[in-house]
């Protein structure tokens, strides 16, 4: 059953923190939750479904657009008339980030790592597109990105501005909640459609999207688990990371709840040579999904994960799951990125 705990009243609960949780909706929800039949049944038995988030009807979507709209509000209530942020130019959040920018008729500045690239496209073409202010750390180190978010803001406090700096990836506190609010959103889908997952499996980045998922199974008592596969950074930093965080996003909504890494547990190994660059078992993964389902993963998050995920069920991580549910957190424009490389080795595998 569902209804795990006889004295806690999860309605109740949703109805209170959702009430805590300012949110400027941008977009159409709930997002499809739909079985995958073909896959499901290519697995051979564990019933598959996809929380399709990477229909988000907003600036191309995906799971970025759910942190923002709680980050708006947040902005909004502070009188901001700026968001920064940063990440690499293929930065899904940012573009998102410029795309709510331009909605809410705020300026937006993009902190990107290193120095840029020679080529303009996918998301850095939509992003400059969007008339976001550009800058460049001229430091191939990811982090550098962190240091000059807040130089920025300072910068343009200068020139008049009045900043809400947002940090690399989405990943604080403010933006949990909206994962927090999408988990509150798939349990009642689940309750209307009367079905219950064993498992979610994610695809985690920057952590925000996992802490507010782990949040919100905490606030709703459920013991459905959650299989997470990091696809930049080692396991060990992003539980530490993931914990910190689902402690500090506790807060806000007035719980004192700790977290530790043990409650945040995290697979590694499935990154492959680097976070973005496409792997061999991302590549087999997307191929399988797309042929059976119609459903495009993308080769730096979704990709890896559902890689992850098929690699666990080979060595029987799964054989006690009944059902799974893969939230498909989006990053589809991936696919239009690169310089013609067939990464997929599609002339290879073709049947
Ligand atoms: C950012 C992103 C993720 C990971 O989310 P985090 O909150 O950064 O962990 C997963 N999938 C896609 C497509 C993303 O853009």
């Amino acid at each position: 059953m569902i209804l795990k705990s006889e004295n806690l009243d999860q309605r109740a609960v949703i109805e209170r923190i959702t009430g805590q949780i300012p949110r400027h909706v941008l977009s159409h929800y709930p997002t499809p939750l739909m079985r995958a039949n073909r896959l499901t049944e290519t697995l051979g038995g564990i019933e598959l479904w996809f929380k399709r988030d990477d229909l988000i009807s907003f600036g191309l979507g995906g799971n970025k657009i759910r942190g923002l709209e709680v980050m708006l509000a947040d902005a909004l209530a502070q009188n901001a008339d700026c968001l920064i942020t940063g990440a690499g130019v293929q930065s899904n959040h940012v573009r998102a980030t410029a795309a709510v920018a331009a909605h809410a008729g705020m300026h937006c500045t993009a902190v990107y790592w290193g120095k840029p690239p020679a080529t303009i496209d996918v998301n850095y073409r939509v992003t400059k597109m969007l008339n976001a202010g550009i800058r460049f750390t001229d430091d191939d180190e990811r982090a550098s990105v962190d240091a000059h978010i807040p130089l920025v803001a300072a910068e343009l406090s200068e020139q008049g501005y009045r900043p809400y700096a947002i940090p690399r990836g989405g990943a604080c506190a403010v933006g949990v909640l909206g994962h927090v609010l999408a988990i509150f959103e798939l349990y009642q889908q689940c309750l209307e459609q009367n079905l219950e997952p064993d498992v979610i499996v994610i695809a985690v980045g920057s952590g925000g999207t996992y802490t507010g998922w782990l949040l919100g199974l905490r606030l709703l008592n459920l013991c459905w688990k959650m299989h997470c596969y990091t696809v930049s950074r080692e396991p060990e930093q992003v539980s530490q990371q993931v914990a910190d965080l689902a402690t500090e996003a506790a807060a806000l909504v007035k719980l004192d709840w700790t977290f530790s890494p043990a409650d945040a547990p995290v697979h590694g190994g499935f990154i492959g040579q680097g976070y973005g660059i496409p792997s061999q078992e991302a590549a087999e993964a997307i191929k399988l999904t797309g042929r059976t389902e119609g459903i495009l993963l993308d080769p730096t998050y979704t990709g890896k994960a559902m890689a992850g995920f098929l690699h666990g069920l080979q060595n029987r991580q799964f054989d006690a799951c009944k059902r799974i549910i893969f939230l498909h957190t989006g990053g589809e424009p991936a696919f239009f990125a690169g310089n013609g490389d067939d990464w997929l080795n599609t002339d290879l595998l073709a049947v």
